[in-house]
């Protein structure tokens, strides 16, 4: 009910703006008063959708106004589908404690997902191979459906809709900031445009719209990005042989890396391709060679026909996270290769420490959208992903060739990886955060 009194609010901004003088897009001197959020979240894809749900938890933000902006319609499951969706997610366990702490998990966990407890990788040019596992049997993280996820923090958007309120299709057209040398008739927030003319105000600006971000070309914040002349292949396979099905498979080939995700249940499997060859005969590179110690892969039964899917791959970083006002989480921030499977566990590690150093400003009395704590984050943030987006990248190039040296400088780096205990873990401690 709540979000209905919040959303005529913006309905009478709406309606103001439609009536009087336009707003200027400049000077909002005389221009009819909108509403002030203290956080606007645009953009509410999985990070975005989360983000909010992460404030309108927190007892530190429950006297503030937020406000979620989503161009696209609402996502609700009414029934879960028999069919398994061919886009999931492998969450880390880090990033489960994150949907926890505000009930989100608690769904999942009633729908669907599969928690693994190994991963192999291995080189389609050589024998090396290395092996991850759990052998204190703690999850190595879980697959979910990216349906199921966002279906989980929609529901939970709906329980705090009196501190959260969530606009579907509400295309955000236009940012602007307040002027640095602020002028006696400038208003000193961030000012938003929809696509129906409508305007909000905002104290500080999440953008969450994904890897073409507006927020951050309207910024004007530099982003660093190149397209890998790739496209990620995914589909759903059903398995010819019942297995614990636990072990996530990935294999390096020169067209780019192959990997079968454990699924829901004992034979289903989600498979992820990075090139954009015949299906079958990229899962037959799955199997090895060579006979050796190592866990064969199970056999692939048959494809789910109507379940392959095809997404451009690239990479960029913001080279700003963080301006007055304003704040960058998820793919608007960085773009990531789906090998490692990090994108998304990036962006909710993104809400993890945004969230804490708006807690503490919060908590402080201070302006939610001043530097003094946001560059925290960016600081945090920026030093964890540019790690693992070089280490990606670098991963991408060199399993990108067949050429002897490179084959042989890949073939040692994995196996002394594979031999050396503390430095695996130290990989998957980083990988599970
Ligand atoms: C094949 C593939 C496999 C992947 N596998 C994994 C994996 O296993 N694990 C993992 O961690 N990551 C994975 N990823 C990456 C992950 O999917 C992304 O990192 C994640 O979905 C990004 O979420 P986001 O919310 O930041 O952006 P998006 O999902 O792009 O969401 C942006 C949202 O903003 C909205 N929006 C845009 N513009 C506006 C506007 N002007 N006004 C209002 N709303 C707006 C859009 O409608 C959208 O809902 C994979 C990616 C691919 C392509």
């Amino acid at each position: 009910m709540a979000a209905l009194l919040a959303g005529s609010r913006v309905g009478a901004a709406r309606a103001a703006a439609r009536r009087g003088p336009l707003v200027s897009c400049r000077r909002w001197a005389g221009a009819p008063a909108d509403t002030v959020y203290d956080v606007v979240v645009s953009g509410g894809g999985l990070v975005g959708a989360a983000m909010a749900c992460a404030l309108g938890y927190d007892i530190h933000f429950h006297d503030k106004k937020i406000l979620l902006l989503e161009a696209g319609p609402k996502k609700v499951l009414e029934k879960l589908p028999e069919t398994y969706s061919n886009r999931v997610s492998s969450i880390s366990p880090g990033s489960a404690t994150l949907l926890s702490s505000f009930g989100a998990w608690d769904h999942i966990c009633n729908m669907r997902y599969r928690a693994f407890r190994r991963m192999q990788v291995w080189d389609a040019c050589s024998e090396a191979l290395i092996m991850f596992d759990k052998d204190n049997l703690d999850d190595m993280g879980y697959i979910v459906e990216n349906d199921v996820i966002m279906h989980a923090l929609t529901k939970q958007l709906e329980a705090v809709s009196d501190r959260v309120t969530v606009l579907y299709r509400s295309k955000a057209v236009g940012y602007t900031w307040p002027s640095p040398i602020s002028m006696a008739d400038s208003s000193p927030w961030v000012h938003i445009t929809l696509g129906d003319g409508s305007t909000l105000q905002t104290k500080l600006l999440i953008g969450a719209d994904g890897h073409n971000s507006g927020v951050r070309q309207a910024a004007g914040i530099q982003n660093v990005s190149w397209d890998y002349d790739q496209s990620a292949v995914v589909a759903t396979l059903h398995l010819s042989e019942v297995t614990e099905n636990n072990v996530a498979w990935q294999r390096f080939l020169p067209s780019g890396p192959i990997a079968l995700l454990p699924w829901s249940d004992a034979n289903h499997t989600d498979f992820v391709d990075s090139a954009s060859t015949m299906l079958h005969y990229a899962v037959a590179f799955l199997k090895p060679t060579k006979v050796s110690a190592r866990q064969l892969p199970p056999s692939v039964a048959k494809v789910d026909a109507k379940s392959r899917v095809l997404f451009p791959l690239g990479l960029g970083h913001a080279a700003e996270y963080v301006r007055p006002r304003l704040a960058l989480i998820g793919d608007a921030a960085h773009r990531v290769h789906p090998l490692a499977g990090q994108g998304v566990n990036m962006g909710f590690g993104d809400i993890s420490s945004l969230v804490h150093h708006l807690r503490t400003a919060a908590f402080d009395g201070k302006d939610l959208g001043s530097m003094s704590h946001l560059t925290g984050y960016e600081t945090d943030r920026q030093r964890h992903n540019t790690a693992l987006l070089a280490a990606t990248d670098l991963l991408k190039r060199l399993y990108s060739t067949s050429a002897t040296p490179l084959v042989l400088l890949r073939t040692w780096g994995l196996q002394a990886t594979n031999a050396v205990s503390p430095l695996k873990e130290q990989i998957m401690a980083f990988a599970s955060k």
